[in-house]
């Protein structure tokens, strides 16, 4: 595994594989199954394998949330290796953030900029872009793997491709969970030891639904949906239906191909976002 630091130092390896195939893993590190499931997709097409490791300051709106964000590089180093990565990008911020390399890119997003996700963390999806943007310049991929755990993101991205015209194929992986349910994400670690036993209500929640999506009105589903996570130490930001292109919400599900629930919701001080296919595909 080659680990290199500089744009610099990454262009000049990627240039002599000019052969193969890039397929592109963006994390921010505190690697769970989830972000390799992401490298092992890239492994099966045959790319050559580069994640990055960069906890991107702009797109946290949260200060605390920034500082308080796991960052295990050993441990990360450790596990790349182990899961047969083949390059490793851990840029400084003044290494991304060179002046006049990084702008936020102008991108209409339409809805997908003003509800949902865009509206509980203001300026997240400005940060998301301007740094995939600076990655993907450097890296140049064929592929890009992302998780559907991030759907709103995943549509941002769709949708900076397209708008800018990157030459890379985006490529969405389904959730990896835990056992009981709970969808793996870095701050899990952060999960207070007594709610931790009560996050999994949340998957528990989307399964029902998706169980009883063709016997009741989505509003109907909204609210049992509310009920089973009234905890106290929960607080839901949304639960919704929506379509996962546009992420516009969906009130009435006749004639919609394609429904995705998605739910935001604090567990005590952590926020955990999910969500699951209740029709059609993503
Ligand atoms: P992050 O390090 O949180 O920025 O995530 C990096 C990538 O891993 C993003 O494309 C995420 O959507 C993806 N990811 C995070 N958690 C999961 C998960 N549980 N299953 C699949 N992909 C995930």
């Amino acid at each position: 595994m080659f680990l290199f630091k500089t744009e610099q130092g990454l262009r000049h390896f990627l240039e002599q594989q000019a052969q193969v195939e890039i397929g592109f893993v963006p994390t921010m590190g505190a690697l769970h199954q989830g972000h390799i499931s992401l490298l092992k997709a890239s492994q099966s097409k045959g790319c050559l394998s580069v994640a990055s490791i960069f906890v991107n300051p702009t797109q946290f709106n949260d200060a605390a949330d920034l500082e308080k964000y796991p960052r295990p590089i050993a441990r990360d180093l450790q596990i790349l290796y182990q899961s047969g990565c083949d390059v490793v990008f851990c840029p400084s911020e003044s290494e991304i953030y060179k002046p006049g390399k990084a702008d936020v890119p102008e991108v209409d997003l339409g809805a997908l900029g003003k509800q949902l996700e865009a509206t509980f963390r203001p300026g997240h999806f400005e940060g998301v872009m301007q740094v995939v943007k600076r990655l993907l310049m450097i890296v140049q991929p064929h592929f890009l793997f992302m998780g559907q755990k991030d759907l709103q993101q995943i549509a941002v991205i769709k949708k900076l491709i397209q708008t800018i015209d990157i030459p890379v194929n985006l490529v969405a992986c389904p959730i990896v969970r835990a056992e009981d349910g709970l969808a793996l994400s870095s701050r899990n670690e952060r999960l207070d030891s007594d709610v931790r036993p009560m996050v999994p209500e949340i998957f528990q929640t989307l399964d029902f639904c998706r169980k009883h999506f063709e016997s009741y009105s989505l509003s109907e589903l909204k609210s049992m949906a509310r009920e089973k996570l009234d905890f106290p130490e929960f607080r839901v930001e949304y639960i919704e239906f929506v379509n996962p292109n546009t992420m516009e919400m969906i009130e009435v599900a006749d004639n919609e191909p394609d429904i995705v629930m998605v739910v935001a919701v604090w567990a005590k001080a952590i926020r955990l976002i999910d969500n699951m296919i209740m029709r059609g595909k993503i």
